[in-house]
């Protein structure tokens, strides 16, 4: 008989640093949550193996993080999605009582993943400090309502992975359900998105989804997990670099003791020392700067006034455009002409070069000025 955890709640004390989670005071005008607040130090480190594989590598592999790096939470699968059948699917309760212990001996918070609302029966009753739903689970809303329910009157800190494609909404859904079921520690994890086409990523990052969804909740704090964006090793501390430079709030990365032995995701994950010289050799920035008198505040005053010139020429151009598709309307001329924009494209993508503009960029724009222009004619 497996007993459960009964080593002191570390999760309220200081160890797991509730600051770095957000707390939201009233109701949000549109989503459920408008009113995130959080404090962080400069970051926040959750490691660990992707699987809990025995109590052996679990002690092994925690003695040399909470060791050598500033480790914040020891991360573990004990449930694992495996995509095809048949493959090592983690240890499940005996694995919360490896973590249990751990956490008892070493005083470090733990996350495991849960899927099911049994999940996190039994994770609670380990006395597991924080949850993660995982990516495969935050694609499907029946899935994380029925995990929500099971949390209803909890005091569960929850981190949220995307899902496993690139859809914002749906992610945000799955923050608002846990928010809506009363789960006020919430954190958002950007693990990357699949693609189908060949990439140097397992899973890309597509970076423009988290800076929207720090856009639009810029106190919902936002981990970055560079193992599953990367796949592979070498290029994990440059996606962890990135993560810092668009300011993201901590990172999620699988280390093991021995991960060429790992039974899951192998090729991603870090040895101990290999994740202490990574996290070293970071660079964060992080100081405030002041707005008045920084050389910063100079260029941005620039670029404002820029992005109005810019603004105002579009809006001067799109006067044009309905002017002629007036003229188009009374002379019967169809709205489309593709001679016209193979011209247009021609010409400014040469102009591009010029000017040194990225041409992939420019033919983006020139796509998106197109289409408005086209929208604008075909209303008249
Ligand atoms: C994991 O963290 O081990 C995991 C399975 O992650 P994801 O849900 O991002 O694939
Ligand atoms: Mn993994």
């Amino acid at each position: 008989m497996v007993k459960a955890c009964v080593s002191p709640d570390i999760s309220s004390k200081s160890k797991l640093k509730k600051h770095y989670f957000c707390r939201m005071e009233s109701m949000p005008h549109i989503l459920g949550f408008d009113q995130w607040t959080h404090h962080h130090k400069d970051m926040m480190l959750i490691s660990g193996p992707c699987s809990a594989e025995s109590e052996l590598q679990l002690r092994a592999t925690a003695t040399a993080l909470v060791g050598n790096v500033k480790l914040d939470v020891l991360r573990a699968g004990v449930w694992k999605p495996r995509t095809r059948p048949h493959a090592f699917e983690g240890h499940g309760e005996k694995a919360l009582q490896w973590l249990c212990n751990i956490k008892k001996e070493m005083q470090i918070p733990i996350a495991v993943e849960v899927a099911q609302p049994e999940h996190i029966e039994l994770a609670l009753k380990y006395n597991i400090d924080i949850l993660w739903v995982g990516a495969r689970t935050t694609v499907n809303p029946f899935s994380v309502q029925a995990l929500a329910d099971a949390l209803q009157g909890t005091q569960a800190a929850v981190l949220v992975k995307n899902p496993t494609h690139p859809e914002i909404g749906l992610w945000i859904g799955a923050l608002e359900r846990f928010y809506a079921a009363g789960i006020k520690q919430l954190m958002a994890v950007h693990r990357g998105f699949h693609s189908y086409r060949p990439s140097v990523y397992r899973n890309i990052p597509l970076w423009e989804i988290p800076i929207e969804l720090k856009r639009r909740f810029p106190k919902l704090p936002i981990l970055v997990d560079p193992s599953h964006i990367c796949g592979k090793r070498d290029t994990i501390a440059a996606i962890a670099q990135q993560a810092m430079d668009l300011g993201m709030d901590g990172l999620m990365i699988e280390s093991h003791y021995q991960p060429h032995t790992a039974l899951t995701d192998a090729q991603q994950q870090l040895r101990p020392e290999d994740l202490n010289q990574l996290i070293t050799s970071l660079k964060i920035r992080r100081n405030h700067i002041d707005l008045d008198t920084d050389y910063l505040a100079q260029m941005r005053l620039q670029i404002d006034k820029l992005d109005n010139e810019l603004i105002q020429l579009l809006a001067q151009r799109l006067k044009i455009v309905e002017d002629i598709g007036r003229y188009k309307q009374t002379h019967s001329i169809p709205v489309y002409q593709v001679e016209r924009w193979r011209h247009i494209i021609q010409h400014r993508l040469e102009e591009g070069k010029n000017q040194g503009v990225e041409e992939e960029f420019l033919l983006k724009l020139l796509q998106l000025i197109h289409k408005a222009s086209i929208q604008r004619q075909t209303k008249l």
